[in-house]
């Protein structure tokens, strides 16, 4: 099978094509261009566009079903080349605001979550992409790929800088190597363009990652899903807590470099009568003393099948106040994509149950 065009970093098509510079050139037609076969490419040579069509394929992951939901969210199913499947969303944040004269006053803002791998290893179990349990992980064209995807389908223009979170389904830090790579390709300046400090990495909590992540010095945010305050609760939700428990993953935390300007966000999953009480509030302005963190409160989504209850809006404004008057960062995350099945792996669910 040839391998994906996607999976390289500027610097290695370099050493690949010759002279050097046509690999820029190649970079332009696929991030900027977002070119579907070589053969557009005009200002490549026919010799070259031959070894290109020979050697690597350009085709981006197929779209086999999408949802748009009413507040703009549009979450993808994507196939493989194996006839895998996996999920992206694009998260409208900010909607286009036109003035009355007609000039944009402020222009949208998006974020796209992406997913790192078929399945899941981490098993936790409000979520619907671990009940298949792990199948593979995702090569370095398939993060791309997602994106460029995306961006193609929305006409997103090549200098409208968005969001990246990896949060869709998989845990990222266990595909490590291919979503560093992924990290470098869309931050190249001659591809994507999206810069590092747009990147979040949000992780279940593998603390030796988290460590050796940090020691890399990327520049990307980081996300953590903490989601309880007590080991017990913990290991119930995300099973891998056995390995990587709460004290191991904030000691990590404490030395992953922070952006002076940014914060590290702890995803708090807010359960019904499981997490939702100030007890629960009070242990996490103790845990995250001596941290740059903001939290950031997540209605469950309830799914068919789960005895888990989404939390009334009255506790959460609760929760949330409590933090805030301690001197806690904490915002509600707005549950965008609500009518879409916005839980990872909540679409590829419908999908293989032939449901439309
Ligand atoms: S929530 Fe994320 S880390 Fe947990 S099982 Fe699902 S995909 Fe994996």
């Amino acid at each position: 099978m040839q391998q994906s065009i996607y999976d390289f970093t500027l610097d290695e098509l370099k050493e690949q094509l010759k002279p050097s510079f046509r690999a820029k050139q190649v970079y332009n037609w696929l991030y900027k261009k977002y070119a579907s076969s070589f053969e557009e490419m005009k200002n490549i040579p026919k010799d070259l566009k031959e070894n290109l069509e020979k050697n690597y394929d350009i085709q981006l992951m197929q779209i086999v079903k999408k949802e748009i939901s009413t507040d703009g969210s549009i979450k993808y199913l994507f196939k493989l080349r194996d006839g895998l499947t996996v999920e992206a969303v694009l998260l409208l944040m900010k909607k286009k605001q036109i003035a009355e004269d007609g000039s944009i006053e402020k222009s949208e803002k998006y974020t796209v979550c992406i997913s790192s791998q078929v399945g899941c290893k981490v098993g936790c179990t409000f979520c619907l992409t671990a009940k298949g349990g792990f199948v593979r992980n995702l090569t370095v064209g398939e993060y791309i790929s997602q994106i460029v995807n995306i961006k193609r389908d929305n006409n997103i223009p090549e200098n409208k800088s968005l969001n990246i979170v990896y949060m869709g389904m998989g845990e990222p830090l266990d595909n490590y190597k291919n979503f560093i790579k992924a990290v470098k390709i869309f931050s190249e300046l001659d591809g994507l363009a999206i810069s590092r400090r747009r990147q979040t990495v949000s992780t279940s909590g593998i603390s030796s990652k988290i460590e050796k992540l940090g020691n890399e010095d990327l520049g990307i945010q980081l996300a953590i899903s903490l989601h309880a305050v007590d080991d017990e609760l913990r290991s119930e939700l995300i099973p891998m807590n056995k390995a990587y428990n709460i004290e191991s993953i904030i000691d990590a935390v404490k030395k992953f470099p922070v952006d002076t300007r940014k914060k590290v966000m702890f995803e708090y999953l807010v359960i019904k009568n499981k997490n939702d009480d100030l007890k629960s509030a009070d242990k996490l302005i103790k845990l995250l003393n001596g941290i740059k963190a903001k939290v950031n409160l997540i209605y469950f989504n309830p799914y068919p099948g789960t005895s888990y209850q989404r939390p009334e809006s009255k506790d959460m404004v609760k929760f949330q106040e409590y933090l805030i008057k301690r001197g806690l960062l904490c915002t509600i995350r707005e549950s965008k994509g609500l009518d879409i099945s916005a839980a990872c792996g909540q679409l590829k669910e419908k999908e293989m149950n032939g449901n439309s």
